[in-house]
Parts: structure tokens; sequence; C-alpha cells
């Protein structure tokens, strides 16, 4: 198709507002799937995807349009995921783009994520469309959504902001049209020396890496010999096409195209997002500027619960699809061979864990999660990254410690606004400023990323019933007065349960610990201490009650105070141990993770 005829954009919105479901009609309105009752969301087909109702994997699928004015055009669409820890899917998905739909619910109006992949958009600096969506619902605030919507980006003209419904297809049509007027056609040199940017990867045993690729100049074919810019690494195509929404085999990618490419390279590091594709012969020679790798937030130790070669390879088969997970091979005395594992967010490492399950059948234990430490030790002219809390240096050694702060900026309603502030108060929030957008307030915060990894996405819905949403932005390293808690059972320390905290709420949580302890851990026939230390000091203990050998006391032959010798002297702890042969359950660290 000649360039003046092709549109690729993104879908981008917050979670929910119905991306997907506008995805779903696109492709019925322009043939490419048939139209059915049950097309429901159909790029939505990991299991993950369907159970939790997100996309998680942005999807490019290739569409034909005959347009009002009798022309065919070529739609490359790109269904991209709303949550806030798959942000990194979207600003590779607008790499592609030479457009956007920003598709607002308009019974919940703007939300957190409408405005961060609003700035992403803009960052990226391609054409914005904002379109109202569900004006089908009872509950639709039309007008209320546009005055935002205005507020947002005086730019938007009220009057020309498409209002449908995608669940209906109630305004598709002019949104199709629309498409092909507001947003720019490519504008790549087809005879130009190839350059391709690699936006996407996915990896099959069969093909190795299949890329996703947008053509910015010239044109790629089966069987061309190319190279990768960044390691220069040498493939030849084994296959070039497009998605719709399966694989689709054809002749040749051109300029302005949206596609992929079977690279047959099985070694997935070798292919980066990012990166620029051209020929070996008369390449191109200055590569697409690329961008930064996403960066793990959280990190957690994963091990299986039943063979390990079976679990090491699924795990290493998701993480080749998956560009945003980071593995590191690690060995624990309680739990043997496992990896450390950096993710995303917290909702990422839940989506791994599931579709472990859910894919490929092996059920894992995670340990608790935490961020990444700079410390400085006396002896050591350069901060460290400390990423495992086993790793942190002992504290006689440490200089300082600094933390990741990120802004957390949270959109709500006006009933609701105190008791997020003082939510994100009691998470060690600074407040940095505050501003109404129409019925909907801003604020922003500076704030410890530990504080918001866990629970409080959760605590700030249930607060704000529902009606509260956040992005975030990481904002740098900054000191912290955090400790490493180290936990010890039957005076053996128990690796996998040390963790680090901020100083002011290491007694509270670690009276939580102990106590949760006391009830999960297998009992023995004597009582263990567990016990958690900090800085050299036991600051919480219980004793793990043993299991009571009351036959030895039954009966009548012995007094009273005979039976309470033998229970004194069965009650004292012979047997301290120096390794911890304790097998930990997995309710120890389920236990563990829903402390609050
Ligand atoms: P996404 O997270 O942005 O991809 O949103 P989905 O497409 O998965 O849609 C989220 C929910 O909103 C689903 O239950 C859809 O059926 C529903 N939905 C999507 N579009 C509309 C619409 O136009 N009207 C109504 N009433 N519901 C819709
Ligand atoms: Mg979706």
């Amino acid at each position: 198709m000649k360039e003046s005829n092709i549109r690729n954009f993104s879908i981008i919105a917050h979670i929910d507002h119905g991306k997907s479901t506008l995805a779903d009609r696109i492709m019925e309105q322009t043939k490419t799937i048939r139209p059915s009752a049950n097309n429901d969301q159909i790029l939505d087909d990991m299991q993950v995807e369907q159970a939790h109702g997100v996309t998680v994997k942005s999807r490019t699928v290739r569409n034909l349009y005959t347009a009002d004015n009798h022309q065919s055009y070529e739609f490359n669409f790109i269904d991209t995921p709303g949550h806030v820890d798959f942000n990194y899917e979207v600003e590779k998905s607008l790499a592609a783009s030479d457009g956007v739909i920003l598709l607002v619910d308009a019974t919940q109006g703007i939300q957190a994520q409408t405005v961060a992949n609003y700035r992403l958009a803009k960052k990226a600096g391609i054409k914005i469309m904002p379109v109202i969506n569900k004006i089908d619902s009872q509950n639709a605030q039309v007008e209320q959504t546009i005055n935002q919507l205005v507020a947002l980006d005086p730019s938007f003209k009220a009057e020309a902001i498409l209002k449908i419904s995608a669940k209906k297809g109630i305004g598709v049509h002019e949104v199709l049209e629309a498409i092909v007027h507001e947003i720019p056609a490519p504008t790549g040199q087809l005879n130009a020396p190839l350059k391709a940017l690699v936006f996407d990867s996915t990896y099959d045993n069969f093909n190795g890496v299949i890329a996703s690729v947008r053509i910015i100049d010239g044109q790629v074919s089966q069987n061309d010999k190319l190279v990768l810019m960044m390691n220069q690494q040498t493939f030849t195509a084994k296959e070039v096409g497009f998605f719709q929404p399966d694989r689709v085999a054809t002749k040749t990618l051109a300029a302005g195209d949206v596609g992929y490419i079977v690279t047959g390279i099985k070694d997935a590091k070798e292919v980066n997002i990012g990166d620029t594709v051209t020929t070996q012969i008369d390449g191109c020679t200055k590569p697409l500027p690329g961008y930064q790798p996403a960066e793990p937030m959280v990190f957690a130790g994963i091990f299986p619960q039943g063979d390990y070669q079976d679990f090491k390879a699924a795990i290493t088969k998701l993480a080749l699809n998956d560009s945003a997970l980071q593995l590191t091979p690690e060995t624990s005395d309680a739990l043997g061979p496992g990896f450390r594992g950096g993710f995303l967010g917290v909702f990422h490492l839940q989506i791994i864990k599931e579709r472990l399950k859910t894919e490929f059948n092996v059920d894992v234990l995670t340990t608790a999660p935490n961020v990444t430490y700079q410390v400085k030790t006396i002896n050591d002219p350069q901060p460290v990254m400390i990423s495992n809390p086993v790793q942190m240096p002992n504290f006689e050694q440490i200089e300082w410690i600094k933390e990741p702060i990120v802004m957390i900026t949270i959109t709500t309603n006006n009933e609701s606004l105190s008791d997020v502030m003082r939510l994100a108060v009691q998470h060690k929030g600074t407040f940095m400023d505050m501003q109404n957008q129409g019925q909907l307030v801003e604020v922003v915060y500076a704030i410890p990323l530990s504080e918001i990894a866990y629970h409080f996405f959760n605590q700030l819905k249930s607060i704000s019933h529902g009606y509260a949403s956040f992005s975030t932005e990481f904002s740098g390293y900054e000191l912290a007065d955090v400790v490493k808690v180290t936990i010890q059972i039957n005076y053996a320390q128990v690796d996998e349960l040390t963790f680090i905290t901020h100083r002011v709420d290491a007694p509270e949580q670690t009276q939580k610990i102990v106590h949760k302890l006391k009830y999960t851990v297998p009992r023995r026939l004597y009582p263990m201490p567990a016990q958690a230390t900090v800085e050299g000091r036991v600051i919480a203990r219980v004793d793990i009650p043993p299991l009571r050998k009351n036959a030895a006391v039954n009966g009548n032959q012995y007094s009273v105070s005979k039976k309470q010798a033998l229970l004194r002297r069965q009650s004292i702890n012979k047997r301290q141990a120096t390794k911890s042969d304790i097998q930990l359950p997995q309710s120890v660290f389920n236990s563990l993770l829903d402390l609050d």
C-alpha cells in the first residue's frame, strides 16, 4: 500500500475504559474478523488477561478499511495495556505510531492513567485524537467529560470530540473516518536503505525471536540478509508479515508498514526493544535513537514448589516473551534453587506468578517483594545497588542508604480527598502539588517506592470507594533511615525472610511477623524461639510452642509436681540449630505477604 494510505496508531486509555472493546469493533467493521456476539476483547487471549479482564501485552493488528471517499486504507493499530505497571508497553507502542486514540470512559471521566498516557503521547510528539466512550451507559456524563478533556488540553475542540459506544458499535464509523483524516500518514523513504524499529518481540522454539517492527525507510523481504545495529548481530529474515490478528506472511514490508520479521535468533537477549534493523549490505548508517530499557522496580525470590527443571523451563520461556522481566539464579537454604526476579511492579509479579500456573501448570512460591537500595559503605568509594536484602552490608559498615522515590499523582474526587491525603502522609508522602480538574482533584506526592509497592493500591481503592486512581514516575534516590531485619527460628537465620524496612516501622512490623510465625511454622517436640533482629539487637520474639508429649505424664503414677517437672524439662530446648533445617511451608510466606 502506498504510504499516503497507511495509518499507524495506538489506542490508549485508563484501565477498563474500553480499548480492547474498541479494537474488537474496528476489526469487525474493517472485516478483519467476522462480526459475532462473542467478540469480547478478543485480543486479550492470554488466560491471565481473561481472568483479570485487563490487557497485559500490547497487540498489533493490520486492517483494511474502505473509506467513504472509496479509497482503501491500511490501518495498523496497537491495543495497549492500561495498568500503571505496564506503561512501558504503551511507550513501546507509541514509538511505532503516528497518532493515538485517547479513549475516556464517560461514566468515570478522566482518570490518572488517562493523564499519564496523554503525557506519554505528548512526549512522543504524535497526534492525539480524544474519543469519549460508553455513551450508551445510564451513568454517562458526556458534557463533563468533554470539559475535562478541554481542560487537559485546550487544543482539543469540544465540538470535534467523538462520542461513541464501543460496546454497541455506535460512532465507530466516525472514528474510522477521523483516523483517515486526522492521523498523519507515514513519510518514510521507500528508496532509502532499510531502517526498521524493533518495538516489541515474542519468542517461540521453532522460529526463535519474532520481532515486531515499524518500517521507517526502505523495505524488507523474506531471505534478506539483515543486521541488528546495537550488537551487530546478523541474521536472515526467515519470514516477514503482519498480524491480522494471527501472523500472515507476505512478500515484502515497505516504508510505513507495521509488521513482523521472523529472525530465527535463538538468544532472546540479542534482540533488544528499540533496536534498529537494516540490511547487511548498503544498510543505513545511523540507527534510530532507541529508548531506555524497562527498569525493574520491585524484586522478589521465586522458587518452584515442584520440579526445578520444569519450573526453570517455564520461567525462562516467559522471560523470552516479557522483556521487562529480569531473572538471576539464586539458591536458598530453605527453598532450594530458584531465581531472583525483577518486576515492573507488584501487579507484574502477580501476573507472572499466575501465568506460570495457568500456562505452564507450575506452582511457585515468592518471597516478600522489595525495592533496590543504593548503599555507601565505609570501605567502598562507590555506592552499590542492593536488590536482595540478604546482600545488604552489615550496619557497622554502612555510611548511608538511599531509597527510590517516585512522584505519585493521585486523581480523586472532593469527597475522598482528605482520606486520600491522610493515606499518602501515612505512607511517608511529601506533599508537592494540588490541581483541580473539573470535579476531580489531582494531588502529587513524593513518596518512597517501597511504601506504594505492596498494599497502597488496594488501600487507595477502598478509602476512595473505587474512585481514586494513580500514576507514578520515578524521581530519584534519596537518603533514608532504613534497616535490615533478619529473622531467626530456633536461633538459625532464615535468609528468605530477611527484609529491609524504615527504622520507625520495624518494631510494629516485626511484632506482627513473629506472631504470624508462631502460628505458621511447623512445631517441633521442643519450643523454638522466633525472633527478629535489627543491628544486632533482638527487637521482637515469641516462642513457638512445642508439640507436647503429654503421654509421658499420663496416668496417676506421677504426682502433680513430678508432671510439672517433666514438662519443664521437656520445655528446655537443648537443640539450638546452627543452620536452618526448618521446612517453611507456603503458608509462612503467604502470611508474611499480607501483613497489615
Ligand atoms: P480496556 O481495559 O480499556 O481494554 O477495557 P475493555 O475493552 O476490556 O472494557 C472494559 C469493560 O468496559 C468491559 O466490561 C466492556 O464490556 C465495557 N465496555 C467497553 N466499552 C463499552 C461501552 O461502550 N459501553 C458500555 N456500557 N460498556 C463498555
Ligand atoms: Mg484492554
